[in-house]
């Protein structure tokens, strides 16, 4: 049988991080005591109505900005109608034939569509696994009903679950630097649903997919899409079909759970909201939603592997922008070296040496300044000290501030230039290690290592790694 590919679409929720609710003036706020953010128009009494949150809005003209998507000239409210405890009019605002984001991309992945609606409240299950009989109930905390939502739906371009998780992360870094939601998977307030599919590699066939529901990690994420599509290619391959059907899966465990056989579009009855005008964004809106963008991870990884940066590397500083910005600062207080040895010693070394510090706030809340990262690695670089000392050099910087230069002099870690010394070092640590040479000369060129270490506990590390290297070759071969 030919090997099955996955076929995945996302669904995500973000909350928007306004101040007040979508329809009413109730306060947003995360955590506090249930049931204390709610009036009339949240609770669904009879004869309110509601009305749109202007910034919301513009949080999802911003959002749709970013995702590259057609903005809807005109757009309207539907109601979404179900019967649930955690919808106190039985129904919920959404959007649903013209939303107010139309097609766009991210990245490789193209985006259906994205839409403005309200959030349910949240629904406590407590007692024994939440059971309405016996002892156990099901609470309802309306705080966050009326919560503002985006809900962005993709086309079914993402092949794997590593790739789905990882672009998932993407646009929750893209949406973050928006600055308008909170974007917390703990929290809720970024909440990814998964479709999978599975079909023979190369088809062009859409199979039947399934729904998995809400993982609040991206590890999470992505290991409930593995342990799906590793259900449906055994269900296939042993002559079974998918059924069409929402599922939970349990980290715990690693097992899935059908939660229910998935609803039609038909089954809430969807019609158009009659207390709402439709959504029509001013020329200003418009503008002002474009002029908020800042750059983007998406440019700025492109930008940066422009200028030679690794692909790690780029996606490492573009989710990053305080750092991403250090990074261009030292870069250009370091002349003539290469962006790439300059993000190298962002990322690697003096990300480490602040995470060994437990430095909070990364490189730009740190005390090592630009200029003063990019004159440590200039003296790297024109060897007038060794890899190795610069990452001493680097660990006082952090810890005490100052320039490098004169840390180097205090410390006596200047390379040492006086070649006969270094050659008598060698020759003795040669002479202290006869089996190394020996393995050498027999070409296991990794024995070379015990030689160099020595050297380098010898001289404290001051000495050039590639020169040792040099000297030993040069001794071996006369
Ligand atoms: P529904 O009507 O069930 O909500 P949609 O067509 O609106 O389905 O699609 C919802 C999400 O499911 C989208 O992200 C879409 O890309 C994805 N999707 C649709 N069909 C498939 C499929 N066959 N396999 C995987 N994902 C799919
Ligand atoms: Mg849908
Ligand atoms: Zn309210």
């Amino acid at each position: 049988m030919a090997e099955l590919e996955a076929v995945i679409g996302l669904e995500i929720h973000v909350q928007l991080a306004t101040k007040t609710k979508m329809f009413c003036g109730c306060e947003l706020s995360f955590g506090d005591e249930p049931n204390v953010h709610t009036c009339p128009i949240c609770l669904a009494h009879p004869g309110v109505l509601p009305v749109p949150n202007e910034k919301a809005i513009r949080y999802a003209l911003q959002i749709g900005a970013a995702l590259n998507c057609e903005i809807a000239p005109r757009s309207i409210f539907h109601r979404k109608n179900y019967f649930y405890p955690d919808s106190p009019k039985a129904y919920q605002i959404s959007q649903y034939d013209i939303p107010i984001c139309g097609p766009g991309r991210l990245g490789d992945i193209r985006i259906h569509r994205a839409h403005l609606e309200e959030d349910a409240a949240k629904t406590i299950h407590v007692g024994d696994s939440g059971r309405i009989h016996g002892s156990a109930a099901s609470l309802v905390d309306f705080n966050r009903g009326g919560t503002p939502l985006v809900e962005i739906v993709t086309e079914p371009d993402l092949r794997d679950p590593a790739e789905a998780a990882n672009w998932a992360r993407l646009l929750r870094e893209t949406v973050r630097q928006l600055g308008v939601s909170d974007v917390s998977m703990e929290e809720g307030s970024l909440r990814v649903d998964a479709n999978i599919s599975v079909r023979p590699a190369g088809s062009d066939q859409l199979g039947t997919k399934t729904e998995l529901k809400n993982m609040n990690s991206f590890r999470f994420l992505q290991r409930g899409m593995e342990a799906e599509y590793e259900r449906q290619c055994a269900l296939v391959e042993a002559g079974g079909t998918v059924e069409q059907e929402t599922l939970h899966f349990d980290p715990a465990s690693g097992t899935l759970t059908s939660l229910r056989s998935k609803e039609e579009a038909h089954d809430y009855r969807y019609f158009p909201e009659p207390d709402l005008v439709p959504i029509v964004p001013t020329e200003e809106m418009l503008r002002e939603a474009r002029e908020a963008l800042p750059e983007l991870p998406v440019a700025r990884i492109e930008r940066y592997e422009g200028i030679g940066l690794a692909g790690d590397v780029a996606l490492t500083l573009a989710t990053d922008p305080e750092t991403a910005d250090y990074f261009e600062s030292a870069t250009a207080a370091a002349d003539g070296i290469e962006p790439k040895v300059v993000a190298n010693w962002v990322t690697g070394e003096l990300a480490a040496t602040l995470r060994q510090a437990k430095v909070e706030g990364g490189a730009a809340a740190s005390k090592v300044s630009p200029e003063q990262l990019a004159a440590l690695i200039a003296l790297v670089q024109e060897k007038e000290i060794s890899h190795g000392s610069g990452k001493t050099v680097l660990g006082i910087m952090v810890a005490e501030g100052g320039e490098p230069a004169p840390i180097v002099e205090r410390e006596g870690l200047a390379q040492m230039s006086d070649s006969g010394e270094l050659e008598a070092i060698v020759e003795k640590a040669m002479a202290d290690n006869p089996d190394a040479v020996e393995k050498i000369r027999e070409g296991n060129n990794k024995a070379i290592g015990a030689i160099v270490g020595a050297v380098m506990r010898e001289t404290k590390g001051r000495a050039d790694g590639g020169e040792v290297n040099r000297l030993i070759q040069e001794r071996i071969n006369s």
